[in-house]
């Protein structure tokens, strides 16, 4: 078993000060795999203090001494990507062809994104020719604390890290307790990369100690925080006594839209999309909305696709899924399955219990809930699994309406080969993001959502500007 209590603080690994034990469980054994420290007050203390001493220097660099380094983190990351595989693996269940090739590969997507919109990003830029000597500045906002969850460990770290890099701030990072191993390889990346001490840091610990220490710290000045809406809540108004920038990138409950001319792959893309990553993705499409007059045909081939899809070990490879990430989360699945067929919905893929021969490690069925109603618990909770359900509709304004009628707004999805209805439904959606017929989002693209979904952008130019504070001069010297 991995035995990593240190923390990475100020350009080193050191011993925790008031840290306790925590174990952290291989979703695919149930056992643990590794042993971390969760840490206390003292050392989220001692990182926000090293990112602090850290920043005068780091945000005065040019930002083409900054970017370099980025270019230098992608390499270092490229360097370390088995290594990266295999945890992720490990601690939180991907299968281990999609942790190289989702999950790791996630991270050098996104420094990609950053590093085309950082070439070009102004960080001082004239008003307008009105006013020549109106400068604005865009300056970076100073410690950010960077709060990251499990399912997409990398995705999200890179996104807050190499955004907050480029803008010119130092930040202390804190991961999920669940995939803290993954977390620990990117602060060795950090250091091969050669970032200097303490611009970034990286404590281990959980919401309520570690993650409430540093959302209400004094020192920091922003949270960028990926995970729950609930404890987006709990930190906006623990931040709300510092009144410090709270960036949120929550959950999501996407709708699909599918209309009745969809290609013909529409429907099983929109079941595997759910699927993916045991279906633990805040953007997975988990309402199927299908036009009435091709409702029992989809009915059929959802089912057919998600009896399909295999389940397994993350350990093996393949293109199976893997086992959700812990019985936490397998407890609430199953409870939301049974509640499910409770309320009525009609079951047909899947189910309550783990797959057949799997007795051990947190599977799921693959589940499909056919004629669900919008106002089923199922339709509104985030399941955060493998479980999809589908509502019929008769017309695009109905479509709309449901879709829209969710506390969420990250992602919703369309699915038509009416050019001009795909364009005028993406408009009406009250979503951050909308992907047309398969189309995925490109490198650089704005990540994230409206309503209870959040408030930020993460990727390219709009994920560096979130980590900047903006200042505006008058009677400038040009020079
Ligand atoms: P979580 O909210 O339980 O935990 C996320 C992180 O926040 C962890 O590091 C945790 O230790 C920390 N945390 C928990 N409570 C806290 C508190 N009170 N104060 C400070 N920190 C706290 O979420 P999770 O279970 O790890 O992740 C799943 C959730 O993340 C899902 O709801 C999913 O939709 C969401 N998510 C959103 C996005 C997005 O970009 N919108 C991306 C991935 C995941």
């Amino acid at each position: 078993m991995l035995e990593k209590r240190q923390f990475y603080i100020n350009g080193t690994w050191v011993d925790p000060i008031d840290g306790r034990d925590h174990s952290v469980i291989n979703p695919t054994t149930e056992e643990p795999c590794a042993v971390i420290s969760l840490g206390g007050t003292a050392d989220t203390n001692a990182a926000v203090a090293a990112a602090k001493a850290a920043w005068p220097a780091w945000s005065s660099r040019p930002a083409s001494e900054r970017i370099a380094l980025v270019e230098k983190l992608l390499t270092a990351y490229q360097d370390r990507a088995e290594d990266m595989a295999q945890a992720i693996s490990m601690e939180m269940g991907a299968p281990i062809d999609m942790s190289r090739q989702q999950q790791v590969g996630a991270g050098s997507f996104h420094i990609d994104g950053f590093l085309r919109a950082a070439k070009t990003f102004k960080f001082e830029r004239p008003l307008g020719d009105h006013a020549p000597n109106d400068m604005i500045l865009w300056e970076p906002i100073g410690v950010c604390a960077l709060i990251t969850p499990w399912n997409w460990p990398m995705n999200q770290i890179v996104l807050k890290v190499a955004a907050a890099a480029i803008a010119g701030c130092t930040m202390v990072l804190k991961p999920s307790e669940e995939s803290p191993i993954s977390g620990m390889i990117f602060a060795e990346i950090m250091d091969a990369a050669g970032f200097p001490a303490g611009v970034f840091n990286l404590i281990n610990g959980d919401g309520m100690g570690v993650g409430t220490d540093l959302s209400g710290h004094p020192d920091v000045d922003m949270v960028s925080f990926t995970g729950s809406t609930r404890a987006g809540i709990a930190i906006s108004k623990n931040a709300a006594e510092t009144l410090k920038r709270v960036h949120l990138e929550l959950g999501g409950k996407g709708a699909n839209l599918i209309f009745a001319d969809a290609d013909e792959k529409a429907v099983s893309r929109g079941v595997l999309r759910v699927m993916n990553n045991s279906g633990q993705s805040c953007n997975a499409p988990t309402r199927m909305l299908v036009e009435r007059s091709i409702y029992d045909q989809a009915v059929e081939i959802a089912a057919a696709t998600a009896n399909k899809v295999t389940v397994g070990p993350a350990n093996e490879p393949g293109r199976h899924i893997g086992p959700v990430v812990n019985e936490t989360q397998f407890n609430k699945i199953q409870d939301l399955i049974q509640q499910g067929i409770d309320e009525g919905a009609r079951l047909i893929a899947g189910g309550v219990g783990r797959p057949e021969g799997l007795n051990r490690g947190f599977y799921v069925k693959p589940t499909i809930f056919a004629d669900a109603h919008n106002d089923m618990v199922i339709s509104r909770q985030e399941i955060f699994g493998p479980v999809m359900c589908m509502i019929p509709f008769d017309t695009e304004e109905e479509a709309i309406a449901i879709a829209n009628d969710t506390p969420y707004g990250l992602t919703n999805y369309v699915q038509t080969q009416d050019g001009e209805r795909a364009n005028r439904v993406a408009r009406q959606l009250r979503s951050g993001m909308v992907e047309m017929n398969g189309h995925g989002r490109a490198a650089g693209s704005p990540f994230g959502g409206m309503k209870q979904s959040g408030n930020g952008r993460e990727g390219g130019t709009w994920g560096i500007e979130d980590f900047l504070e903006v200042k505006s001069t008058a009677g400038w010297h040009i020079g």
